[in-house]
C-alpha cells in the first residue's frame, strides 16, 4: 500500500511542493518501500529513532527533524540532517550553529511558530522571532541558514479555523521575508500541512507538506 499511497499523493501535490514522508514509529522496511517508490525526503520527530534509521538506510535520503529538539541532542544529527523544522529558541539556534561549525557544514533550519489554539504546542510568536533575528548573537551565526517557517494547525475538524491558522503562518513568512530576508533566496519555505489538512495548506501557500498516516497508515 505504501507505494500506491505515495503515487496517489504525488498526483494531488503540485511539483513545487516538497512531500516529506513522516515515518516516525514506522520500521525501516516501510521507509525502504517508500524509497523504492522514489521518495527521498523523510521526517522523524525523535533524535534517537532518526539516527538509528539514518544509519540503516541509504545515504542519499534527505532527513527532516520535525519534532521538538533538545539542545543536548543537536550533536547527534548535526553530521547529516537536511532540515530542522522545529527551531523555537535562540539558545537552540546557537547550539545548531556551533555543532554545524564543528562538522564544517551549514545546517538549514526553519523557525517554528505557534499557530494553534492549543496551549501545549511548541513554537514562537512573531515578536520572539523578530527578537532572535535582531540579536547580535544571531548575526554572528555563519553555519545556520534560515530557510523559512513551520507550524502545526489545531487538531480540530473546522477547516475554516485551520485555514485561518495557515494564513497566519504565511503572513509571518511574508513579514519576515520582507523585513529580514528580502534579498536572501534561501528563505523560501513554508512547512505546513499533514495528512488531514495538506490540501488546505497548499491552497494557503505551503511549500513543504509533512504527511505520515496517509502514506504509512495509522500509528
Ligand atoms: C506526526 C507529524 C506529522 C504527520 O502527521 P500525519 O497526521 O500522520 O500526517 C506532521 N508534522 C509533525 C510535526 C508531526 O509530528
Amino acid at each position: 500500500m505504501i507505494t500506491e499511497n505515495i503515487l496517489e499523493l504525488r498526483k494531488s501535490i503540485p511539483g513545487n511542493v516538497c512531500l516529506v514522508a513522516v515515518s516516525k514509529t514506522k520500521p525501516a522496511s516501510d521507509i525502504l518501500e517508500a524509497y523504492q517508490a522514489g521518495q527521498r525526503h523523510f521526517g522523524e520527530n525523535k533524535v534517537q529513532e532518526l539516527c538509528d534509521k539514518q544509519m540503516l538506510l541509504s545515504k542519499d535520503i534527505c532527513w527532516h527533524l520535525i519534532g521538538h529538539l533538545q539542545t543536548n541532542k543537536v550533536k547527534y544529527i548535526a553530521p547529516f540532517i537536511h532540515l530542522i523544522h522545529s527551531v523555537d529558541s535562540l539558545k537552540l539556534l546557537l547550539e545548531i550553529n556551533k555543532q554545524a561549525a564543528k562538522q564544517n557544514r551549514t545546517i538549514a533550519i526553519l523557525l517554528q511558530f505557534h499557530i494553534a489554539q492549543e496551549e501545549t504546542k511548541f513554537g514562537l510568536n512573531l515578536d520572539e522571532a523578530i527578537e532572535i533575528l535582531n540579536s547580535e548573537s544571531f548575526k554572528n551565526c555563519e553555519n545556520v541558514a534560515i530557510q523559512g517557517v513551520m507550524g502545526m494547525a489545531s487538531f480540530v475538524d473546522n477547516p475554516e479555523q485551520i485555514r485561518k491558522e495557515f494564513r497566519t503562518l504565511k503572513y509571518y513568512f511574508d513579514y519576515l521575508k520582507n523585513s529580514f530576508f528580502a534579498t536572501n533566496l534561501d528563505f523560501r519555505e513554508v512547512s505546513m500541512g499533514m495528512s488531514g489538512d495538506y490540501q488546505l495548506a497548499i491552497e494557503e501557500g505551503s511549500t513543504l507538506v509533512r504527511v505520515g498516516s496517509s502514506i504509512f497508515g495509522g500509528r
